[in-house]
Order: structure tokens, then C-alpha cells, then sequence
């Protein structure tokens, strides 16, 4: 550990992230939306107090309020597990048995070391082994843990994850390329670099399939 640091800083600056779970109490929820956007709200309005700021400025004066109400009903409303996507899927009745990708989704996320923005693409793939699921569900269920405080490792895994026990496969797949903010905007300031992540299950293992996959993702389209 480099001298001078406390852990919660050295580890902060090298985005380590510690489960694949967000880590979230166990009483998380027993606050509801309401309770939770009036105690942030008034946090909020004393982080901007210490700042110095003049909150009975109009300007100003509505911004507790929206960063609450953005915090628990956008950004981070992928917490509750209330506004998870249903998952519902159906029978493979046309018989496709190649590998199904959806490309270029966008994602807003949040990481969790500094609170900035996440922003980037992923892209999904997965083989049926009997079920199917909506294409929009596969966007849906990327925002949705992109809607949490997160590291992308983590984000990656989660959406690899939930779709393999959807589908009832080990045969999913996710690379999520993205910008952070707290990279491109502060500290080292690179505006240029992005950081991409995968994750690779059952036949996505396979260096062919991999292959396959990473090919679909590189292909040029303008519609
Ligand atoms: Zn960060």
C-alpha cells in the first residue's frame, strides 16, 4: 500500500471492486422512496451549504430536491429490486441455433468510487438451448444494473448472470466498453481512454465462438 494513503483511498483510486453483488445492507429497503428522497434532499442541500453556496439562490434552491429524486428513482433505481425487468422467455419454436447479439446498448451507470458518470456500450450475446427472450429485455435488464452505483467488472458479471439463469444457459456472453468520468474529467484527466470488460460463459469459452461474438460486435453498420 502506497504511504500516506488510508485504505478507503488507495483502494478508491484503483477501482477495486470486492463481490460481484452489489453490497447492500440487509436493511436497504426498509425505508421507502419517499423516506429515503426527504433524508438525501436534506443531505444534499448541507453538502452545498458547506460549499459555501447560496441555496436561497432560484437557481440553486430546487437542486436538493432533484438530485433525491434522481438518485432514488433514476440512477440508482436499479438498487430495488421492485424495478427489476420481468424476465419472462419463450419456447425457441423456429428452431435458431446460432448465436443471437445485441450490439451497441447503450449504458448510464454510476461508478461507485466517486459517484460521476459511466457511460459506454455493451454487448450481449447468447446461444438458446430451448428458451428465447425479448430483444428488449436484454437493453432492459443492462439498464437496469447500470442503475446502481457500480464498478464494470461487476456490471458485466451481473448482466451475464442474470441472463444465464433466465435462459436456463452457461451460454452468455457481455463486453461493455465505457468511458468514466472520474478518468476522462478529474485525476489523470484522459479524455481519450476507455475501459472494456467481458465475460465469457459456457461455449463462449471456446476460442471460435469467442471469435464469432467479438466479429458480430466489430461489424459496421449504418442504417
Ligand atoms: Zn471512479
Amino acid at each position: 500500500m502506497k504511504e500516506n494513503l488510508t485504505e478507503i483511498e488507495y483502494i478508491g483510486d484503483n477501482h477495486v471492486g470486492t463481490s460481484s453483488d452489489t453490497p447492500l445492507r440487509e436493511d436497504a429497503f426498509m425505508l421507502n422512496d419517499d423516506e429515503k428522497m426527504r433524508l438525501i434532499n436534506k443531505n444534499v442541500y448541507e453538502i452545498m451549504e458547506v460549499l459555501g453556496l447560496d441555496l436561497t439562490d432560484d437557481s440553486l434552491k430546487g437542486t436538493p430536491h432533484r438530485v433525491s429524486k434522481m438518485f432514488v428513482q433514476e440512477i440508482f433505481g436499479g438498487l430495488n429490486p421492485k424495478n427489476k425487468p420481468k424476465m419472462s422467455t419463450f419456447e425457441n419454436k423456429y428452431k435458431y441455433g446460432e448465436m443471437l447479439v445485441e450490439k451497441n446498448i447503450t449504458v448510464y451507470s454510476t461508478c461507485e468510487h466517486h459517484l460521476l458518470p459511466i457511460v459506454g456500450r455493451a454487448h450481449v450475446a447468447y446461444i438458446s438451448s430451448g428458451r428465447v427472450i425479448g430483444l428488449s429485455k436484454m437493453n432492459r435488464i443492462v439498464d437496469y444494473f447500470a442503475k446502481r452505483p457500480q464498478v464494470q467488472e461487476r456490471l458485466t458479471m451481473q448482466i451475464v448472470k442474470e441472463l444465464q439463469k433466465a435462459l436456463d444457459t452457461e451460454d452468455v456472453a457481455c463486453v461493455i466498453d465505457a468511458k468514466h468520468l472520474c478518468v476522462n474529467s478529474r485525476g489523470i484527466r484522459d479524455i481519450e481512454s476507455s475501459t472494456v470488460t467481458s465475460e465469457f460463459g459456457g461455449q463462449f469459452k471456446d476460442q471460435n465462438v469467442r471469435r464469432e461474438f467479438l466479429d458480430y460486435i466489430k461489424l459496421k453498420a449504418d442504417f
